[in-house]
């Protein structure tokens, strides 16, 4: 939250009751040491919405909502959060300084801009190595075979890392970088966390490196394809998430296209960052590609930022017709309006370009279809839809889409239209949407109710942010991160070790962003200012894990944790290089390779199990 910093929320928290303010919206009871009330976010008859004064937290046992002072405010008044620190904070008599000086915030701050540094550093390395290095001509060649010349070369900052790693490692030692920060951008990886002298492993080799931007044109991330085909190892492969990364968070080519988005009134999202180069460099600069994910809530939100209207462009196979379908989930009630072109078999807009030039492709563009319409010439296409089941299993389909429509004017029309084209009434449709968002709320409340075993009081629940997913090792780390200065200051000494091992635990990044951030565990109120910074869906996996014991051994809780994340890390990879090993034809190098890291790993493993006997 850039506006307002952490200290002053968390002044407003501190001088805020939140039994006052809640107690003057309506009347409350006490009940022992907290105070209930019937729920204002649910309809109940018998009141279970308590609000804890000691912890000051409100907490609904029937509809699990949940949160502080601020969240009630924003919740209840439908407030942006700012308003509601900003009513809180006139209610407290607390001066909202936007912006005030902060040495935590400075400090993260720093280690962010160094990151970038390194990272803007590091592509103008490799696009020298491109240009330069007689051991890349294969690369110029590639690139060159792609139709890529050399402005555009540049224009992009294209590069190449070479195989051989020390000449990349050997790069940044000669201009100060260290290789924790290396590891911490996901470049380079410790090959023994227990052994700094064992030196480092460098993620990408023998690649043709794209830089990946943020939206304001800053580098974050690399993508590298293979040069030679390997099936050992991915076509691309992409930075791991980092304290500046997070691929579901971030579009390629986003800050070259954001402006001609806005200008063309409509983004071109492409399968692949190549589609999305080539686009632009023919003129049609709006082109922007996922990194090899599939589209999510928060591209939906950064895309609204520029347009509400979106063409798909994917490859027309059912595995691109099936990834239309999700971006269409994840976009559409963002109320961004979707539309999607049919490809000809087999091309992406790279070779459909190459092949026939870009007015056949802007030809193309100007006859993308409506989402609606082109699902059922899809649909029309595969089966017979006048045959009686194959109408219902369609219609129940669309249904569940058209529920996810958030303007409800185009809601009617795509009613209307689509009903005409089954050949059915628009009431049995809407029965068809209403069974269908009644099915998913069941759904919803089924997975709670096996996720919490909160009581219930039979009350249907409202749609609802679903907590991201935690690891449960990495749960418990957060949580005595959370509650206790101490953990924080252990995990941060293992820090190298753990990092690469939480980017690949689910939830990991979660802890990564607490220890970058530096919450103070010992006051309530600075936790809750710190959780109300982050995404809904993180917040609220956090808050679940403040209900926690804390352990009387701190120390020992987070260093057995911490083992048992490493070892399941190097346990995973030491099992894929065993079925790697398994895999026919690998050649003798190749086989080497392997052994070695079998080796390696299983010294790591050896140590690990050593590690932390005082
Ligand atoms: P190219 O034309 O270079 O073969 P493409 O963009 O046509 O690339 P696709 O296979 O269609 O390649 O992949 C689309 C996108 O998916 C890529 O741009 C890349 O971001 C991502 N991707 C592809 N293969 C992988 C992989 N093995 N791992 C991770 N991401 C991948
Ligand atoms: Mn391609």
């Amino acid at each position: 939250m850039a506006m307002i910093p952490e200290e002053t929320i968390k002044a407003v928290l501190d001088s805020t009751d939140i039994v006052d303010v809640i107690g003057s919206y309506f009347p409350l009871k006490r009940a022992g040491s907290a105070f209930v009330c019937n729920c204002p976010f649910h309809n109940e008859k018998t009141p279970s919405f308590n609000i804890n004064p000691a912890k000051q937290f409100f907490h609904c046992f029937g509809c699990g909502e949940s949160g502080d002072a601020i969240s009630f405010v924003k919740k209840y008044e439908n407030l942006p959060f700012i308003d509601a620190v900003k009513k809180l904070a006139d209610r407290a008599g607390v001066p909202i300084i936007e912006a005030a000086y902060d040495p935590q915030a400075e400090k993260r701050q720093r280690s962010r801009s160094k990151l970038i540094q390194l990272h803007n550093e590091a592509a103008a390395f490799m696009h020298q190595m491109l240009r330069k290095s007689p051991q890349a001509a294969h690369a110029r060649e590639y690139l060159k075979n792609r139709g890529f010349n050399a402005e555009m070369a540049e224009r992009w900052l294209i590069g190449w890392m070479p195989d051989n790693p020390e000449l990349f490692l050997q790069w940044a030692r000669n201009n100060g970088y260290k290789g924790r920060e290396l590891c911490q951008a996901g470049i380079a990886g410790q090959r023994d966390p227990n052994n700094p002298k064992a030196g480092l492993w460098v993620r990408f080799s023998n690649r043709l490196m794209f830089p990946i931007h943020n939206d304001y044109g800053d580098i974050i991330a690399f993508s590298g394809r293979q040069l030679i085909i390997d099936k050992n190892s991915g076509k691309y492969i992409n930075s791991p998430q980092t304290q500046i990364f997070d691929k579901s968070r971030t579009l390629f080519g986003l800050d070259k296209a954001r402006k001609h988005m806005t200008k063309a009134k409509f983004a071109l999202i492409c399968e692949g960052q190549i589609d999305a180069i080539v686009c632009y460099e023919q003129g049609i600069k709006n082109a922007i590609a996922p990194l090899g994910t599939a589209c999510t809530e928060h591209h939906a939100r950064l895309l609204k930022r520029y347009t509400s209207e979106a063409i798909l462009c994917y490859d027309a196979d059912n595995a691109g017709y099936k990834a239309m379908g999700k971006a269409f989930d994840h976009l559409a009630p963002a109320g961004i309006h979707i539309r999607c072109i049919n490809m000809p078999k087999g091309e992406d807009p790279d070779s459909f370009i190459q092949k026939n030039g870009v007015e056949a492709f802007q030809n193309l563009l100007q006859n993308a279809k409506e989402y609606f319409e082109f699902k059922l010439d899809h649909e029309a296409s595969e089966t017979n839809l006048n045959d009686i089941r194959e109408k219902t299993r369609i219609s129940n389909e669309l249904a569940i889409k058209i529920n996810l429509l958030s303007n409800k004017i185009a809601q009617e029309t795509i009613i209307n239209q689509v009903a005409a084209r089954l050949g059915i009434g628009t009431q049995d449709l809407r029965e068809a949407m209403k069974k269908a968002s009644y099915d998913q709320k069941r759904q919803r409340n089924y997975e709670k109710s096996n996720n919490n075993n909160l009581d219930h009081h039979g009350a249907p629940a409202e749609p609802r942010i679903t907590p991201t997913t935690l690891d449960s090792s990495v749960s418990v780390l957060c949580s005595l991160s959370l509650s206790s200065n101490e953990a924080q200051e252990i995990l941060r000494e293992q820090l190298e070790s753990l990092l690469i091992p939480l980017q690949q635990t689910t939830g990991g990044h979660l802890l990564t962003t607490i220890l970058a951030r530096n919450p103070d565990a010992s006051t309530n109120s600075s936790i809750m200012a710190y959780l109300n910074t982050l995404e809904p869906a993180d917040t609220l996996a956090l808050q679940q894990t403040l209900s926690f014991r804390t352990p009387e051994n701190i120390e020992k809780a987070v260093m057995d944790t911490t083992n048992m994340i490493i070892n399941s890390h190097y346990q995973r990879e030491e099992a894929s290089i065993r079925a790697a090993l398994s895999q026919p034809g690998l050649n003798t190098e190749q086989i080497t390779h392997l052994m070695e890291r079998t080796k390696e790993l299983q010294n790591i493993l050896k140590n690990l199990t050593n590690r932390y006997i005082r």
